[in-house]
């Protein structure tokens, strides 16, 4: 059954598709005897589906990485999503939850600070309150019997400033307790009986540092408690070629890989160029913004960066591999048909280090044999000589 398939094909592939190209291949053939470079007047090689298997095609589009620029940079933390968790108020470090290497959410409470600036800030509240309801109740007394011409217009007059003054002293006693931390009027009868100060998250990520225990006393100092990084994106600085610099521009795609995921590839785009070219290696600095689902690069690991070049996607490439020369002339394969190829002349001029740039000779869409060139050139020599 399997042999009877194989049969099929290979007779549709050596007889029915090409028999109305042989028939313009003759005529072309006999209008331009002289000629011989034209693509059609290439004779067909022909191969059995097994030698198809050896062989790569690849379908040439506009997309094809051409011109790149390639460097390499380290895994570094995104420094505009880092958090440094300075202590809100002197105190004592209480219910201390988190580890290094702890995954926090925002919002989530990192611990407590038990602080006497707190207790006296939430002592000064309640006493602004108490004072306020006092001076309401003076003020409606004294309107009443201002009403009843029993108070003098002055003795109203200051229990309506006293009723201001003590309004405006709540305002300022809650301003003090936001600025520490505390919203006034939920947390203030708890708090209250503790004077504890919930530290909060302020981003989601991991904790990658921690210099505090729990019961040690803390000053309004400038180390940070706890440094939180979020790792859903990295930043990797690479160095780049002077030469290559007019060719980057930021926000352009640029793809990585890690030694550590050598299949993998992660999407990033230039976030910053460096002003300074450095002496020694006459690169510059290029900060590239990484995507990282699931934080899988760390920083620290050592990573190749590929940076597509926009002129890159208009223009055709192929594999160097694709392309072969006789008699001082370029060629490569090209499918015509299920298991036909033809040679065409074709023009290249340099693009990377393995792909030719299309000068002439060929279309988005053509289908070239990428691997395996070698086969048809020995297949052609063979029945080159039959035609
Ligand atoms: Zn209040």
């Amino acid at each position: 059954m399997k042999r009877r398939t194989v049969v099929v094909l290979a007779f549709c592939g050596a007889f029915v598709l090409p028999a109305c190209r042989a028939g313009a291949r003759s005529a072309e053939q006999s209008a331009s005897p002289a000629e011989g470079t034209s693509k059609s007047s290439n004779p067909e090689v022909r191969l059995d589906p097994s030698q198809l298997k050896q062989v790569r095609i690849e379908e040439l589009s506009t997309f094809a990485p051409a011109d790149v620029i390639k460097a390499t940079g380290t895994v570094e933390f995104n420094a505009d999503r880092m958090a440094r968790i300075l202590p809100p108020v002197p105190g004592q470090v209480q219910d201390l939850a988190v580890n290094a290497g702890d995954s926090v959410r925002k919002s989530d409470v990192l611990f407590v600070l038990r602080s006497r600036e707190v207790a006296a800030a939430i002592a000064d509240h309640l006493a602004s309150h108490k004072d306020l309801e006092l001076a309401e109740k003076t003020f409606a007394m004294t309107q009443d019997l201002f009403e009843h011409d029993a108070a003098s217009r002055i003795a109203m007059q200051q229990s309506e400033n006293e009723l201001a003054k003590s309004r405006a002293k709540v305002e300022q006693t809650e301003e003090v307790l936001q600025v520490l931390g505390l919203d006034a009027h939920t947390e203030e009868d708890a708090a209250h009986l503790q004077s504890r100060v919930p530290v909060r998250a302020p981003i989601g990520g991991i904790v990658i540092e921690r210099t505090v225990t729990n019961g040690q006393f803390v000053g309004p100092e400038n180390t940070p408690l706890l440094v939180i990084a979020d790792l859903s994106t990295v930043w990797v600085e690479a160095g780049v070629f002077e030469r290559d610099l007019r060719h980057i521009n930021a926000g352009q795609k640029a793809d990585v890989t890690a030694a550590a995921y050598p299949n993998d590839h992660f999407n990033a785009q230039v976030a910053r160029i460096g002003a300074v070219i450095d002496a020694q290696t006459r690169t510059a600095k290029v900060r590239f913004l990484v995507a990282n689902p699931n934080a899988r690069l760390k920083p620290g690991m050592y990573t190749s960066m590929t940076l597509y070049l926009p002129e890159s996607s208009s223009s055709l490439t192929l594999p160097a591999k694709a392309v072969f020369v006789e008699n001082s002339r370029t060629f490569a394969y090209v499918q015509t048909g299920p298991l036909a190829f033809s040679r065409r002349e074709i023009e290249t001029a340099a693009g990377s280090s393995d792909r030719l740039r299309v000068v002439r000779g060929l279309e988005p869409g053509d289908r070239v044999v990428a691997d395996g060139v070698l086969l048809l050139r020995q297949l052609d020599s063979d029945t080159g000589g039959d035609r």
